[in-house]
């Protein structure tokens, strides 16, 4: 057909179910099972066929059907219980907020990529699924929260294999009149649209609005008729196009992101950067206060102190970094709006890089949003640690540990994640307000009272609906494929539900070693082949459409998946979405994970697998190393370095098979009670996983470690129209200035050996050059063992500092002195970057 217009006719809602349409464009029911069966059972083939979508079920679905199950006196009282649940959430005053946060100051969240459901397809994996379950318990929570994104109207990609297991992509235009959002409007009702100039053009962005149970999530847009043909497709794709695209895609978010704000007089204080991508929201910060009469170094302090920026990369090579002149075509007009010059702004973010044998100075994303941000962390401990390292250049003189970027281990949103079943068991020990609380670790102590039956039972049934979808799935692509005849019956036979069952799905980053499992054929095949003590896999995951190794990772297994000793036993499935994520962790019986450590910086399908009672079964890197205590899953590999990824793969392999061997397999199938029971690890994965890994005690750990505090400094940096901001700008710029004429020497009275608890006398001669003796800390740094001690020296007049240092344990120390300036008002003692060692006297 020739389309020359679209029109959707609305069916009309009866009275007594109007509410349905309400409740299809509040993201609530994403988390709530009862909520999606109400437009389940409206028609469930239109349900399934449309990615399980309340908003395009309640267009499709015919009026014959509403009007009868409006009728439907069953249908009616599960309606009413569900809306009287969603208005009791929605109500609810006596929130965690109330009662730990109270007049906490208002926060804005910025990401490229959010995952709330597979049906809002704007996300690509880990990370926009995590900002997605941190608006959710933000909302679970209380939090005076919006979320800032991007409505790319093609999604990521959907994902196909070929007959040779060959990932293609395909994109879809997305119909927003079947999304649960609606345009976005400003106080006078106007649809809000704001604008941005890229590269002398004028981009208009609309914006959306998306209902996440409390909070709202505005999404930007650029697909809109006033603009030219190419500024519309800047948000068709997640992660599409090159280079010059993202840069835009980056402007938009940051400066876009916060121009919708203002025009929908949104309050935010604290401004959350979640990944670098959102680094240039700074800019357009700046610019604001700069308007107001600010200058540049003022603006970036009022702005940096009232910023906190998450990192996610471990890798440097995977942290975005473009060259000047690339900058220079988005930004190039941002240094005279910001009364700067270009060597400054771009010295902000300036990270050389070694490209084609020659070092150039690039704009790094993630420098610049270190340097926009007085707060930062990286997604779990070992990812901190490995965070300082990667930026302690940064710091120049300070050693690893004493960079500032802290950590917050990630976690996932319980509700989103676990099956209804398991939440209606869970329901019968836990207390009556246990999803409130999900991060109460004691409260999860009475998962000891399920039954091994109960849990066995539950896991049973999760397992046979994952089976029957995997089936499902696994025929349409062979009928696609033009395969067999024979080939997709067998698709009815595809695993068994007696076999112990592993999952591995998550983006097919190289890194991710999904092919680890195939290293010796034989071993594995022995495993899955066992007649008494069967084992079998699912494998799921999307390669970046640019990213030809992953392509061939997933090309692999498929081809595996084929081989006769295989078949039936590992499977690959395509299009890895939050669905498919759903269905395997509810439904298999180990979840594994075999990155290649330390570069997962956090993971979370693991947490979703134990949330379901699923233990894990992974490399001790990110957040298994943090949530693996013996009991409620298992490792693989040791906690260590390798200079040869060669012979990590090796022993990572082996130690996998091993223990699968050993340890896995024999309690999965053996008829041990107690501890030594399956059902043991079982329930303690439940319940040491589920509190401590919950979405919810992420973002309490957010709003006490970084949001409360930052919004108390933002505030008191800008208060009396930055007065604060401007006299540290001011005496960052004396002190830069003048700090190559300061001078240090020192020494120090240090016998051969000596005594434990024994001190020595340390001395330091400090020309200030001008700065304030006041404002210089001088210590003494002990190094024992790569742990530092910092001792004070005291200021004793004439520019000498001195103290006995205490040598309180045994050892080899080394020994130094430095100095550091410093005033009162800073966030951390590195705030300035400058640090001076002395030499020996
Ligand atoms: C949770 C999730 C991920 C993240 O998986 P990791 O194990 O953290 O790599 C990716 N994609 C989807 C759809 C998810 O639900």
């Amino acid at each position: 057909m020739n389309v020359i217009g679209k029109v959707t006719v609305l069916p009309q809602l009866p009275p007594s179910i109007a509410r349905l349409s309400e409740l299809a464009y509040n993201l609530y029911w994403s988390w709530t099972p009862h909520a999606q069966m109400l437009y389940q059972d409206l028609d469930p083939v239109i349900w399934e066929r449309f990615q399980r979508n309340p908003v395009r079920t309640l267009l499709e679905v015919s009026q014959a059907r509403l009007d009868a199950l409006a009728a439907d006196s069953g249908y009616l009282a599960r309606y009413k219980a569900v809306m009287a649940d969603f208005d009791a959430y929605m109500g609810k005053k006596a929130t965690w907020a109330s009662r730990n946060a109270a007049g906490m100051a208002p926060v804005a969240y910025f990401s490229m990529e959010y995952g709330f459901h597979e049906s809002l397809p704007i996300y690509s994996g880990g990370l926009g699924v995590l900002a997605g379950d941190h608006c959710k318990s933000a909302s679970d929570l209380g939090l005076p929260f919006t979320a800032v994104g991007m409505l790319f109207h093609q999604g990521y990609f959907r994902q196909l294999f070929d007959r040779d297991g060959w990932q293609n992509e395909a994109y879809d235009e997305m119909d927003l009149t079947t999304l649960p959002i609606t345009p976005a409007r400003t106080a006078s009702g106007q649809e809000a649209r704001v604008a941005v100039r890229i590269a002398g053009r004028d981009v208009s962005v609309r914006v959306w609005n998306l209902n996440i149970g409390r909070i709202r999530v505005l999404l930007l847009d650029t697909n809109v008729p006033e603009n030219s043909e190419e500024d519309r497709k800047l948000t068709a794709r997640l992660y599409g196009g090159n280079q010059d695209l993202r840069v835009q895609q980056y402007v938009l978010l940051g400066v876009a992101g916060i121009r919708a704000l203002r025009a929908l007089d949104i309050p935010a204080s604290v401004y959350h950067m979640n990944e670098g991508h959102a680094a240039l929201l700074g800019l357009e910060r700046v610019r604001e206060y700069v308007e107001a009469g600010l200058d540049f170094r003022t603006a970036l302090e009022t702005v940096a102190s009232s910023t906190l920026f998450t990192t996610h990369t471990p890798v440097a090579a995977g942290n975005d970094a473009f060259t000047y002149d690339l900058m220079d075509r988005y930004i190039g007009e941002w240094p005279g709006r910001l009364a700067t010059s270009r060597d400054e702004l771009y010295g902000l973010a300036r990270h050389d890089q070694n490209w084609d044998g020659q070092t150039v100075p690039a704009f790094s994303m993630t420098v610049f949003a270190l340097r926009m941000s007085r707060a930062a962390n990286g997604v779990s401990e070992l990812h901190g640690e490995v965070s300082r390292d990667m930026w302690k250049f940064l710091y120049p003189g300070a050693e690893a540990e004493e960079v500032p970027i802290g950590h917050v281990t990630n976690g996932a949103h319980n509700l989103t994640f676990t099956s209804q079943a398991m939440r209606d068991l869970l329901s019968t020990v836990l207390p009556k307000d246990w999803t409130e609380r999900l991060e109460d670790e004691k409260m999860w102590t009475a998962v000891e009272k399920l039954t091994d039956q109960q849990l066995s039972g539950v896991q049973l049934d999760m397992k046979c609906e994952m089976i029957t979808f995997i089936r499902a799935r696994m025929r349409e692509q062979m009928l696609r494929n033009g395969a067999s005849a024979a080939d997709v019956a067998a698709t009815d036979t595809l695993m068994s539900e007696n076999a112990l069952t592993i999952g591995f799905a998550r983006r097919f980053a190289t890194y991710k070693r999904a092919t680890l499992l195939f290293r010796d054929r034989e071993r594995l095949s022995r495993i899955v082949n066992d007649p008494e003590r069967p084992v079998q896999f699912v494998f799921a995951g999307k390669a970046h459409p640019a990213d030809n190794p992953g392509k061939a990772f997933i090309q692999e297994i498929y081809k595996m998946s084929q081989e006769p000793e295989f078949r039936g036993k590992i499977v690959i499935l395509e299009n890895y979405d939050m669905n498919v994520a759903r269905h395997l962790v509810q439904g298999v019986d180990i979840w594994l994970n075999n990155p290649r450590r330390p570069l997962e910086a956090s993971g979370t399908s693991g947490m979703k697998a134990s949330f379901n009672g699923s233990p894990n079964f992974s490399v001790l890197d990110g957040w298994w190393r943090e949530g693996y205590d013996s009991t409620n899953g298992w490792p693989i590999g040791e906690e260590r370095e390798y200079a040869d990824l060669n012979v990590q793969d090796d022993a990572d392999a082996y130690s996998l098979y091993h223990t699968l061997e050993s340890e896995i397999v024999p309690r999965y199938y053996g008829h041990a009670t107690g501890d030594a029971s399956w059902a043991h690890s079982v329930r303690r994965a439940i319940q040491t996983v589920s509190p401590r890994f919950s979405m919810q005690r992420q973002v309490i750990d957010y709003v006490q470690q970084y949001y409360l505090p930052i919004g108390e400094r933002g505030q008191q940096v800008a208060a009396d129209d930055s007065a604060r901001a401007r006299a540290i700008a001011g005496w960052k710029t004396w002190v830069r200035q003048q700090w190559p004429h300061t001078h240090l020497t020192a020494h120090a009275d240090l016998p051969a050996t000596c005594n434990p608890g024994q001190t020595a006398p340390v001395v330091a001669q400090v020309n200030p050059a001008g700065i304030g003796l006041d404002e210089l800390r001088v210590e003494a740094v002990l190094n024992r063992g790569g742990h530092l001690t910092r001792v004070p020296l005291k200021n004793q007049g004439d520019g000498t500092f001195s103290a006995d240092v205490p040598l309180k344990e045994s050892g080899l120390y080394s020994v130094g002195v430095r100095m550091i300036p410093e005033i009162g008002g800073l966030s951390n003692e590195l705030e300035v970057g400058l640090i001076k060692w002395a030499t020996a006297r």
